[in-house]
């Protein structure tokens, strides 16, 4: 039996599923929105500035030696310093790495924080490696990278199976190698007594939850005004999905449905979000969890919800099974978990997607207030923190919203033509992360113009 067997599996073969052509299928659709951007800063925007790959060898704690490859990509420093996380997992790639600093350009820009965007990842698989190993793997990666990262050049933090640890040994690595200065700023996430941000091991799922909240009250969802008994479900149940799954709950909502790589727990009257991290943390996974039912991973994208929250990994919403989302609102918390067949299917069928640059840039935008905090040695309050997060989200929301109107031809903005175009999906051409898109390349396109192409 081959892998395109099955009609599902034929129609995932025929989409293009590296996740730098969808970058750049995106931007395409974007562009087109973007008054008066010339040809040559179109492929200068689209284009990452470098890719580092790095081959360095690790000894395991068996004495072996063993060689992994690592990448850096800076997209742009238009705007700023370079900015993005480093993700461990066997199937990074450097195309991958190259699309996800690129998203990060566009989501510092409409989070409007003064970096550009950047990546890193080790090709390796975290479940398989003991704590040792892995600090080997990380001192080895950024002691390699040298001088391409720095407090004001490049600047790393936590993606997808790296954690606070992983900071603490980044910058621990750093700092050995630059003695006698504040090096504090290299790198964020870190924990809050090396110079961590209160919130921010939060701040990916709280990001969603205000994104998602300001979304609703402005009337972006038919039917859908607040979360208040709003049915959730989630995939992925680590830092971004565990958090938003648990301020979701607090916030009024029932999460009907969460999963991690091992599959996935659903339950008709709500899940208990703490007894599920209780449990994940003692079994390593959801499955199992009392008085659940275990669904697999794909049948958790097609339950019966109001809010489906793709937490994981990129590519889990394609052509092929975009039809069987139920939900009237998804709300990426991942980079890149929604294809642009999906996005057709999904705008079709009225299911409103915050995209991942709008929905979890709560991430970044804490981790720039830790930059800004380790610069001047100071430490805000969580309170701070936060309400200076709602402030920021909200106004990102508010700009994507009024672009979508603008982009979908009705004048004005404001909550009332939001609203108007909620109601009347059949009119909605252009999708919200088409409009996101367009306000993130207009606001970079401005300032590569305004400080000129140098010389
Ligand atoms: P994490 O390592 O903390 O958690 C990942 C979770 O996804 C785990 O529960 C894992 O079991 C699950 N998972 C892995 N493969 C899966 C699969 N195929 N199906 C279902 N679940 C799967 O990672 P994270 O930091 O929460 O990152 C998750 C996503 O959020 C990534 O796309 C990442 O780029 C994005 N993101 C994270 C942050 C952040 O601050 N951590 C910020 C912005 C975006």
């Amino acid at each position: 039996m081959t892998t395109t067997d099955t009609p599902a599996a034929a129609s995932r073969a025929a989409e293009d599923l590296n996740p730098l052509h969808i970058g750049r299928q995106q931007l395409d659709r974007a562009m087109k929105h973007v008054p008066s951007l010339k040809q040559g800063l179109v492929e200068f925007l689209k284009c990452p500035l470098r890719t580092i790959t790095l081959c360095f060898p690790v000894e395991m704690d068996d004495g072996s030696v063993r060689t992994f490859t690592g990448y850096r990509v800076l997209h742009s420093r238009v705007r700023g310093p370079g900015k993005g996380g480093i993700r461990y997992h066997p199937d990074v790639t450097a195309d991958e790495v190259r699309a996800l600093a690129g998203w990060m350009t566009w989501k510092c820009a409409l989070a409007d924080i003064p970096f550009g965007g950047s990546k890193g990842g080790v090709v390796c698989n975290p479940k398989e490696l003991s704590q040792a190993e892995l600090r080997r793997i990380t001192r080895r990666y950024i002691a390699d990278l040298g001088d391409n990262i720095g407090p004001h050049t490049d600047i790393p933090a936590p993606d997808l199976y790296t954690n606070e640890q992983t900071m603490a040994w980044i910058y621990d690595t750093y700092d050995a190698m630059h003695p006698g200065e504040n090096n504090r700023p290299v790198v964020t996430g870190k924990p809050v007594d090396l110079g961590g941000s209160l919130g921010r091991s939060e701040a990916t799922g709280r990001g969603c939850l205000e994104a998602t909240r300001h979304a609703l009250a402005r009337g972006a969802v038919k039917g859908l005004a607040s979360l208040t008994g709003a049915r959730v479900a989630v995939q992925g149940f680590g830092n971004a999905g565990s958090v938003a799954a648990r301020l979701f709950r607090e916030a009024g909502a029932v999460i009907v449905a969460v999963s991690d790589s091992q599959g996935g727990v659903f339950s008709e009257r709500g899940l208990d979000v703490k007894a599920a991290l209780e449990f994940k943390a003692r079994h390593d996974t959801v499955v199992g969890l009392p008085g659940t039912k275990t669904v697999t991973n794909a049948e958790l994208l097609s339950v019966s919800c109001d809010v489906l929250i793709p937490a994981a990994m990129e590519n889990q919403i394609r052509g092929d099974n975009a039809g069987q989302v139920k939900a009237r609102l998804v709300c990426e918390a991942a980079n890149g978990p929604t294809t642009p067949a999906a996005d057709d299917v999904l705008r079709r069928n009225g299911v409103t997607v915050i995209p991942d640059i709008l929905a979890n840039s709560g991430g970044v935008t804490v981790s720039y207030f830790e930059w800004v905090q380790n610069i001047e040695n100071e430490q805000w309050t969580l309170e701070e923190v936060n309400d200076k997060l709602r402030v920021k989200m909200q106004r990102a929301v508010d700009a994507v919203l009024d672009k979508w109107v603008e982009l979908n031809g009705l004048v004005g903005g404001g909550p009332a033509a939001t609203g108007q175009l909620a109601e009347n999906r059949h009119k909605v051409a252009v999708d919200l992360r088409t409009a996101a898109l367009a306000v993130a390349v207009g606001r970079v396109a401005h300032v590569a113009l305004e400080r000129g192409i140098w010389p």
